[in-house]
C-alpha cells in the first residue's frame, strides 16, 4: 500500500494499533513531558522510584507521588486514555472541528463529558506567546452568531466581532474585539505584526485608514465597488479563514456562545497555523502533557 501521498504522521488506523491501551497512551506521554528522562513535578529531582502500582512514581529526594498525568489537563480524568487520543486526533484531523454531540456519538459518553474534554482540549490548544506576523497582513473583520428574530439579515446586535490578520502563506491571528472603531483595530494590528511589516491590505472600511508608516505600506480594496484584487493587493487568504471559521460554526458547533468563541477561534487558529505539520497530533499531545489542568468549574463560571 502507497503511504506517501500522506503527508500526516497519524491516521485511525495507526492510532488505534498504537494508541489502544491506558500503557501506550501513559508511555508516549511520559516521553513527551520527560524527554531527558523521569523528573518530579514538585523538586525536579531525578531520582525516582517506581510505585507499587506501575502508572504511579515515588521522589526519592521530597517522596511526592505522581503519575504521568500528575498536575496535567489529564489529571482526574477518569476517562480512559484511549478515548481522550481519539479525541484529539479527530479535533486536530476534522477540518470545521468537530461538535460536544459528534464527540458524544463517537466516544459513547455523556454530553457533559464530550462537552468538558473538547474544552480542555481546545484550551491546550492556544498559543500562549505567537509569534507577531511579518512581510504582507492581510487584515478583515467578520461577524458570527446568532441571528435574532424579526431582525433582518443585517442586523447585528446578537453577533460578535472577529478580528483575524493572516501573513500571506503564514500563520493567522483571531480575536474577539468589542467593537470595529479605528482604535481597537489599530491595536489589533500593532500586537499581532512587526513593525517594519512589508504591507498590510485590507477593505476600504474607514478605520483602517492610518495604519501605514514609513516602513509599512498599507493599501485596501474596495469591496463595496466590486473590486477584490488590485494586482497583488486583496484579502483572499484571511478571508478564506472566515469561511473555514463560518464553515465550523454554521456546520459543526451550531452555536458558539460568545464567552467560548475566543477558544474556538484559538482551536481554528491552531490547525490553520499547522495545516502543513506533519506531526501535528503529536505536537498537540505535546502542548496538552505541557498544560495545566482545566477545572470543569472554571470552564462554566
Ligand atoms: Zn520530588
Amino acid at each position: 500500500m502507497n503511504e506517501k501521498n500522506n503527508k500526516q504522521d497519524m491516521n485511525i488506523m495507526k492510532l488505534m494499533e498504537k494508541y489502544h491501551s491506558e500503557e501506550s497512551c501513559r508511555q508516549v506521554l511520559a516521553e513527551l513531558r520527560w524527554p531527558d528522562g523521569l523528573t518530579c513535578p514538585r523538586c525536579q529531582s531525578k531520582e525516582i522510584r517506581n510505585s507499587y502500582t506501575r502508572d504511579q512514581y515515588d521522589c526519592a529526594s521530597c517522596g511526592y507521588q505522581f503519575s504521568v498525568m500528575s498536575g496535567t489537563i489529564f489529571h482526574d480524568s477518569h476517562l480512559p486514555l484511549p478515548k481522550w487520543f481519539v479525541a484529539i486526533y479527530l479535533m486536530v484531523e476534522s477540518k470545521k472541528g468537530i461538535s460536544a454531540n459528534q464527540m458524544k456519538r463517537t466516544l459513547n459518553v455523556s454530553y457533559k463529558t464530550a462537552w468538558y474534554l473538547c474544552h480542555r482540549i481546545r484550551n491546550a490548544m492556544s498559543d500562549g506567546t505567537p509569534s507577531l506576523l511579518k512581510g504582507i497582513v492581510e487584515v478583515d473583520e467578520t461577524y458570527v452568531g446568532g441571528k435574532t428574530k424579526g431582525m433582518g439579515h443585517g442586523y447585528k446586535g446578537n453577533k460578535a466581532i472577529v478580528v483575524g490578520a493572516t501573513q500571506r502563506g503564514g500563520e493567522a491571528r483571531l480575536q474577539v474585539i468589542d467593537d470595529n472603531g479605528r482604535k481597537t483595530l489599530h491595536q489589533f494590528i500593532r500586537e499581532n505584526t512587526t513593525p517594519n511589516t512589508e504591507a498590510i491590505y485590507t477593505d476600504e472600511w474607514p478605520a483602517y485608514k492610518g495604519i501605514g508608516d514609513a516602513d509599512t505600506k498599507h493599501e485596501s480594496v474596495n469591496h463595496s465597488a466590486e473590486e477584490w484584487v488590485r494586482g497583488n493587493v486583496h484579502t483572499n487568504s484571511v478571508e478564506g479563514v472566515w469561511s473555514l471559521l463560518k464553515r465550523s460554526i454554521v456546520g459543526s458547533y451550531h452555536k458558539v456562545s460568545t464567552k467560548h468563541l475566543d477558544a474556538y477561534l484559538d482551536e481554528l487558529e491552531w490547525r490553520f497555523n499547522n495545516r502543513e505539520n506533519p506531526y501535528l497530533f503529536r505536537d498537540t499531545l505535546l502542548k496538552l502533557i505541557n498544560s495545566e489542568n482545566l477545572p470543569y468549574e472554571v470552564l462554566t463560571n
